[in-house]
């Protein structure tokens, strides 16, 4: 069976600026990927090329095995599109606008799916779109975006905007769609969406792909363990137990692992641990993380 979304030296340039520079991807079918890169980094562009509202420069990219340029009307009809800068008819209100969408979707939606999309992100449909907040239009831009249940969910930062619980309410929403084999792209800035919901990210800056990889090994990577021990324990062999020390104050101790903690807290049993703790790294500090590496090579 095809890939779901597969480019091949996709790029794009406006005028000099190179937007996404030869993206070489492939997302299988069923699979929440996270399309991850700072401000500029070609995020937007590559969502745009999929859907066929800008032309790449050169190379090609298919979704569900159609090709983007010659097939777009059906690449079109199997994607839910919700835009980071999403327009609306100001006059119309949430219910008016979801059913001229409803109408101009190449299947229409169940309302019975309407309705539990609407009440699991509690937004009330009466207001005319020009008096929404700015999470009350995101979250009609993802009922518009997913209401009909298409094969394909493409989504620029689907939680912007969103209050920490209906964040939490969209991950399990996009989750239960893959979990019926829906494809999700989200692109994003924040990593807590992306280890709560993709299995694997990849990783743009200046429009070229720095690295694609299972999330898994994103949050291990530059994380930081911080334990206080009860008396002032040497612990000389924690270093042998996959961490490396990075400071020593009093009886505290913070380290820093790669892989998994199973070594270390075996190691760590022997001792009177008064306290444990992890500490993720920002986004940015993974990123930048695979940025420098990438400088260096
Ligand atoms: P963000 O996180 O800020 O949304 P992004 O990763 O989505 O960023 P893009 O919007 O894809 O980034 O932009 C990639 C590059 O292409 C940027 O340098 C941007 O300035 C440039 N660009 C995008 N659209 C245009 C345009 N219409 N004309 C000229 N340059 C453009």
């Amino acid at each position: 069976m095809d890939a779901a979304i597969v480019t091949e030296q996709l790029t794009k340039m406006y005028g000099t600026v190179v937007a996404l520079d030869g993206l070489d991807l492939r997302v299988e079918r069923g699979e929440i990927f996270g399309f991850l890169g700072p401000n500029g980094a070609g995020k937007t562009t590559t969502i745009r090329l999929l859907l066929d509202l800008i032309r790449p420069t050169s190379g090609r990219a298919t979704v569900l095995g159609h090709d983007c340029r010659r097939e777009s009307r059906s690449v079109r009809a199997s994607i839910g599109y919700l835009p980071g800068d999403l327009r609306l008819y100001g006059d119309l209100t949430g219910e008016q606008t979801v059913r001229l969408v409803s109408g101009l979707r190449a299947t229409p939606p169940d309302p019975a799916f309407v309705r539990a999309l609407v009440a699991a992100l509690e937004l009330d449909l009466s207001p005319r779109a020009a008096a929404y907040s700015k999470g009350n239009r995101q979250k009609l831009g993802l009922v518009l975006a997913m209401m009909s249940r298409p094969p394909v969910l493409l989504l620029d930062e689907p939680t912007s905007g969103l209050d920490p619980i209906m964040q939490h309410v969209v991950w399990e929403l996009l989750r239960a769609e893959a979990g019926r084999g829906c494809t999700v792209f989200l692109s994003s800035h924040v990593l807590s969406e992306v280890e709560e919901t993709c299995e694997r990210v990849g990783m743009l800056r200046s429009g070229r792909l720095v690295a694609v990889e299972p999330v898994a090994s994103l949050r291990g990577r530059g994380r930081r363990i911080v334990v206080t021990f009860a008396a002032d324990e040497p612990a000389p062999d924690l270093a042998l137990a996959g961490t490396r020390v990075i400071e020593r104050r009093n009886h505290t101790v913070a380290l820093e692992a790669a892989g998994d903690l199973d070594p270390l807290v075996k190691s760590l049993a022997r001792y009177h641990v008064v306290d444990f703790r992890t500490e993720q790294p920002s986004l940015e500090d993974v990123l930048l993380g695979y940025y420098r590496e990438e400088a260096r090579r």
